[in-house]
């Protein structure tokens, strides 16, 4: 036989072959086309209505739904009357949203960050930091602000988690399908899709440029996974927080550099930068180098820089926050320094904290905070801490004297409440109050809704989370090789009479997700009680180099299976958004125990209140402020050991004893309807009095008035008249810089304090004459500052006083002061000299001082 020919090998080619929508259905296409829907129940409700256990498999996908959708289904979609009225209502609810016109004279905010928790079917998130930015966004469409982000459209994202039967955790990279998910491409004016070209050690990277429509405003992706880019570079977005410094540092240029080309490309022209952490600082230079190619000087466009710059800062552990060491910088971005017309040691100093180190890494906290005016933290516990970490940039300032603010983190509320709990909150809160959503007042009507009716909403929700634990367990053990009797036993165990704890986070060391396990017979004593039991649920991942997190997790699974512990202590694989719902609204108690003050806030204890899950936390962070006895559980906030192990031991007995003698207690105290209205009382308390306080609307209010507009106005002020105001200012803060070091102290006449005690009541004077090299009085204050030690290294600031000028001279200033300071006690004084213009929006914009 000679038959055997090529044409006998299979030989197929590739066609894409269109779901056409029929024309009634044009509005699901155009819909699954905006994330708006994920936070618009009715048309959530009507994607899942097509098909919902696809649905759910498709990871609540509507475009991926829509696309696999058999022509048969389509045409009886079409055909369903009932289908296509619940779809008109749906668009029109769609559309009034949508057609509402932005809020007008605000400034336009460019918000930058690495990641962004949006919806579960888009991996460009890792933990709290991605959906705190995620519900910001959804937030600014809610309140229809000027705003747009800028971020990195990943192909893998961060891993999804498998565990193996020990409980080693494993590491999923499942790519994205791009037309799958709701971007589309940002076209030229060309009509060619755009893309932005960056360097990376010489070589042109391209970033092409996606948008995602979030509501009302755009998210635009920087992809350079094509064609256009070699295999390196086309890897620079395929995972998120994945590989070495180096590549880090490359993403980092991406985000930053190419952030800023693609928003000039689009014509966009913001008024602030907001950067999400110090990973958006490269931003900043290229911004600068900007402003020099338009001819500024570089001290002319630091100042227009720093005039439209916030930094927020999340991270409370100086090793958290991204350095390079300088050979790298040098591969990367040795050119900037002379595009900006530095040195290239000076270029360096941009992210150091001691300019002259030459050993000293390039931090890009310091970057961030050198070339942004504003600052803040994400609680108020948050704020100090950074105030403390950062006083070291500010010589001549007590840590509670630097402008660090803080505004605390928050949550979007459509997207965490539960659907039932909103309906309920509907019936007592009025109309359209969401809008009113930080509004105490209206929440207080909780108390309208009566125990029973709440209880049931509440229970309902438990059940449909421990429903969806069994499920998940069935698959997942099964999975991992457990015996068939072995997941029998732990699911015939879950009790729905449970009092029911949740635990998932990131698994970092520091949030002690072992805490609960430091006496295990007490554990044990606590949840196998016969009318009393007790289920903890335990869910995150650990960060891939992260093996000590990664220890945490096989230590629970591993205490999980044993026969006490089976159905008692359970771990969920694969911690991500919809689960976090399912937990923080399905939990009777969200449990959060890091070491302080290291959680700079944390938000899913903020999801839980929302929906009634009561907290019992560690007072850091978020729970600092929310916290009320009558709302929730604490651990005390003040540090009792220096030894952490010694401290994880009392934190341990103490959290026994609060669930032993409080939290269990009250939750089964039930009367004759099951109910137990103590129970019922935190419930309610800490909807009325906690929720309102940590919605989103809360958190965009507080960024506009404390951050975007004292900003935009700083902004518009440098930049009018050409800048004129800008350069004008860089060059004052030049010459004075110059002549601050000829300052010197003349005459000094004041209390002989070192040997005569002040009576209460009477003045103390002085009066100062200085010599001010050439720096006119007017641009001068003289403060007295009262400081009272608390101990060897802390001094807290009581009172302070400025200095009238008596005379001056071109060369002098004389001051004198006469100031009660009101105070009884030992205190340290001091007379500090800083300087002052009317453009500056705080003393350390100008961070120079001159003890007398
Ligand atoms: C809300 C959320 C977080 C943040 O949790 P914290 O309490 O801030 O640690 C992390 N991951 C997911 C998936 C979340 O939904």
């Amino acid at each position: 036989m000679t038959l055997a020919t090529a044409q006998q090998e299979m030989k197929l080619r590739r066609i894409f072959i269109k779901n056409q929508m029929p024309e009634q259905l044009t509005g699901l296409s155009r819909m699954s086309h905006n994330i708006l829907w994920s936070w618009m129940p009715q048309v959530a409700e009507l994607f899942r209505s097509i098909d919902p256990a696809q649905f759910v498999a498709l990871n609540y996908n509507p475009v991926a739904l829509l696309e696999g959708l058999a022509p048969a289904r389509l045409d009886e979609l079409a055909a369903d009357k009932d289908f296509l009225k619940r779809l008109r209502r749906a668009e029109k609810a769609f559309d009034a949203y949508l057609a509402e016109p932005m809020k007008k004279d605000l400034p336009r905010v460019a918000y930058f960050s690495m990641e962004y928790g949006l919806h579960i079917s888009l991996k460009l998130y890792s933990g709290g930091l991605g959906v705190l930015a995620g519900d910001y966004l959804k937030e600014a469409s809610d309140s229809n602000v000027d705003l747009f982000a800028v971020g990195l459209l990943y192909r893998y994202g961060y891993f999804n988690q498998g565990l193996s039967m020990n409980g080693d955790q494993i590491h999923h990279y499942p790519a994205q399908k791009f037309t799958q998910l709701p971007v589309k491409p940002v076209r030229a004016e060309d009509g060619n899709w755009l893309k932005v070209p960056v360097t990376i050690q010489g070589r042109i990277v391209q970033a092409k440029v996606w948008s995602l429509a979030i509501g009302r405003i755009n998210l635009y992706l920087l992809d350079t996974d094509h064609e256009d880019n070699g295999p390196d570079d086309r890897a620079l977005t395929h995972m998120l927080y994945g590989g070495d410094n180096e590549h880090r540092l490359k993403q980092e240029i991406l985000l930053g550099i190419g952030g800023v080309r693609a928003i000039e490309a689009m014509g966009l022209q913001p008024d602030i930068y907001h950067l999400n952490e110090g990973h958006a600082g490269f931003l900043s230079l290229e911004r600068l180098k900007n402003y020099v190619a338009a001819g500024l000087s570089f001290a002319e466009a630091r100042e227009m820089v720093r005039a439209s710059s916030l930094y927020t800062t999340h991270t409370p552990v100086p090793a958290g926050h991204d350095h390079f060491p300088e050979y790298l910088m040098r591969g990367y971005l040795y050119n900037y320094a002379a595009d900006l017309g530095l040195e290239w040691g000076d270029f360096m100093a941009l992210g150091r904290l001691h300019p002259d180190d030459a050993g000293e890494d390039f931090n890009m906290s310091k970057l961030s905070i050198r070339l942004s005016q504003r600052v803040n933290g994400v609680s108020k516990l948050h704020g100090e801490v950074s105030q403390e970490m950062f006083t070291s940039l500010y010589p001549g300032y007590t840590a509670e004297e630097v402008h660090i603010g803080y505004v605390t983190n928050s949550v979007h509320y459509p997207s965490w409440i539960a659907d039932s709990m909103h309906e309920l909150f509907s019936t007592e809160f009025g109309n359209d109050w969401v809008r009113d959503q930080s509004n105490k007042d209206i929440w207080r009507n909780v108390h309208k809704i009566d125990n029973k009716v709440l209880a049931d909403t509440r229970h309902t929700l438990k059940v449909r989370l421990l429903d969806y634990v069994k499920a998940k367990l069935q698959v997942d053990m099964r999975r991992r090789g457990e015996s068939p009797r072995m997941t029998f036993d732990v699911l015939s165990k879950i009790n729905e009479k449970s009092l029911v704890l949740g635990f998932a986070r990131r698994f970092a060391t520091y949030k002690r997700a072992t805490l609960l396990f430091t006496n295990r017979d007490r554990l044990r004593e606590l949840v196998n009680r016969e009318d009393q039991p007790v289920l903890f649920l335990f869910a995150g991942k650990a960060h891939p180099a992260d093996q000590g997190g990664q220890d945490l997790i096989r230590q629970i699974v591993q205490i999980s299976k044993e026969p006490d512990f089976a159905g008692k202590i359970i771990f969920l694989e694969d911690y991500n958004m919809e689960m976090a719902k399912l937990l923080t609204q399905g939990v009777d108690i969200w449990l959060n125990t890091p070491t302080r003050p290291l959680e700079a806030s944390g938000t899913s204890g903020m999801k839980a209140a929302l929906n009634g899950s009561v907290n019992f936390s560690v007072l850091d962070g978020w729970w600092a402020e929310g916290y009320r006895p009558d709302a929730g559980w604490a651990l005390p906030l003040e540090r009792t050991y220096d030894d952490q192990h010694m401290q994880n031991e009392l934190d341990a007995e103490t959290m026994y004893s609060i669930l032993e003698d409080e939290i269990v207690p009250t939750y089964f105290n039930r009367d004759e309807d099951g109910v137990s209205a103590e129970w019922m009382s935190y419930v309610k308390q800490i909807i009325a009095e906690v929720a309102p306080t940590f919605t989103m609307k809360r958190m965009m209010d507080d960024y506009y008035e404390r951050f975007y507009l004292p900003l935009g106005k700083s902004a518009a002020a440098v930049r009018k008249d050409d800048m004129q105001p800008g350069k004008s200012y860089a060059a004052w803060k030049e010459d004075t810089a110059n002549k601050w070091h000829g300052i010197e102290t003349i005459e000094t006449h004041t209390l002989d304090t070192v040997n005569h005690a002040l009576p209460v009541g009477e003045p103390f004077s002085a009066e100062l004459k200085l010599a001010t090299n050439g720096i006119e009085a007017d641009h001068l204050v003289l403060e007295a500052l009262f400081y009272q030690r608390v101990n060897e290294e802390k001094i807290v600031l009581r009172r302070t006083q400025a200095f009238k000028l008596k005379e001056q001279t071109d060369s002098t200033a004389t001051y004198t002061i006469s100031i009660d300071p009101h105070l009884a006690g030992v205190y340290e004084y001091g007379f500090r000299l800083r300087p002052s213009h009317d453009m500056m929006p705080h003393a350390q914009d100008l961070p120079l001082v001159y003890w007398v």
